[in-house]
Order: structure tokens, then C-alpha cells, then sequence
């Protein structure tokens, strides 16, 4: 079984343990350099990204993560997670450095305090229904390097258009939270994406 781990300073890191328990992986939290060496892919959870950027710096893990991300580990980055993978960041605080990996530039807290949180069904190509994708503070993608695949746009309301789902090689993120809905297709997804590395 591929053991995938779950960076665990921050964020929603048990509901990603359980949804990865669901696809036939070992799931196991990541919180020092050491756990890290041991996986064959990794989960950046939802959470704050400007806490995460601090957490990884303060236990060490930031460069260990870097490095792994840029020697071809799988990683799946949720919300915050996608953040912490993108190459560019806007609306990020002072200081704020992310991990970057994944050749896209990302908005934080895209879609405005109006919409702090919602919900919406997603068409993924990959997918035969809809995925229902829960949205918190999230971030959007505002632009996507040459090798990097759409998988997922808003198709209604003020947002439609806008990128919240992509896919370069063998790195995927999302700007929502696909921990909390039950629907472990994402996942799944994710898990073939580390077998077949
Ligand atoms: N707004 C958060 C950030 O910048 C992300 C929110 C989330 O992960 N739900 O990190």
C-alpha cells in the first residue's frame, strides 16, 4: 500500500487521514522531517496558510517539503494547501512565503468576505457527476502556467469562470475542501496519482 501523509502542524489534517483511509492508502500525519522521508505522496490540509508558512519554518519542515515537491513527490493541496503550493501568491500577507511547486498564480480570499463561505457543483471531466465542492475563505486560481490542466471552473453566480481545481504532472490542488463532504472521489484520484508514479 502507498503510504500517503498529511502535513499536520495545521488544518484539517483528521478529516484527510480519514478520507485517505477510504482509498485504499496508509494514511499518516507528517509533522517532522523524519515522517516526511517516509511517504510516498502528501496532503497539504485547508487551514490558514500564513500559520502553516510559520509552523512549517518554526519545525523545520519547510525546506524538507520544498525539496520533496521539487523532486517530484505526488501532493495534493487543499484550499490553504493550494496555496502553499502555488509558485505565486496575490493578497498574501507581508512576508508570506509559500512552497511552490505548482506553476499557477493563486488569490487568497478570492471570492470576498460577502461569500466567506458556499457550496457548488463542479462538472470534473475525470468525474461522471457532479462533485459538490465546499468553499471556506477560499482562494482561485487567476492563472495557470502553460503545463497545467484546468479540472474544475465555478460554472454559476459571480464567480463563474474562475479556476478552482488544476492538475500539473503529479501535483493537484483545489480551492475547496473535498475532506468535508464525504465524497472521497478527489482522493481516489489523488491515491492513482501516487501508484502510478
Ligand atoms: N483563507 C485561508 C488562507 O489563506 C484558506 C482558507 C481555508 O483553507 N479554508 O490560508
Amino acid at each position: 500500500k502507498p503510504v500517503i501523509g498529511v502535513f499536520a502542524l495545521q488544518g484539517n489534517v483528521r478529516e484527510h487521514l480519514a478520507m485517505l483511509a477510504q482509498v485504499g492508502v496508509e494514511p499518516r500525519p507528517v509533522r517532522r522531517p523524519s515522517e516526511l522521508a517516509e511517504v510516498d505522496g502528501l496532503v497539504l490540509p485547508g487551514g490558514e496558510s500564513t500559520t502553516m508558512d510559520k509552523l512549517a519554518r518554526a519545525f523545520e519542515l519547510f525546506e524538507p517539503l520544498q525539496k520533496r515537491i521539487a523532486d517530484g513527490m505526488p501532493t495534493f493541496g487543499t484550499c490553504a494547501g493550494m496555496i502553499m503550493l502555488a509558485n505565486e501568491i496575490t493578497g498574501g500577507i507581508e512576508g508570506q512565503e509559500t512552497l511552490g511547486g505548482l506553476d499557477v498564480t493563486v488569490r487568497r480570499n478570492a471570492f470576498g468576505r460577502q461569500v466567506d463561505s458556499f457550496e457548488a457543483d463542479l462538472e470534473f471531466a475525470a468525474l461522471n457527476t457532479p462533485y459538490h465542492a465546499v468553499f471556506i475563505r477560499a482562494p482561485w486560481v487567476e492563472r495557470v502556467g502553460r503545463d497545467v490542466e484546468t479540472l474544475a471552473t465555478v460554472t454559476e453566480g459571480p464567480a463563474a469562470g474562475r479556476i478552482v481545481a488544476v492538475r500539473h504532472d503529479r501535483l493537484l490542488a483545489t480551492s475547496f475542501h473535498p475532506e468535508m463532504t464525504g465524497d472521497a472521489r478527489l482522493h481516489g484520484l489523488f491515491a492513482e496519482i501516487v501508484r502510478g508514479q
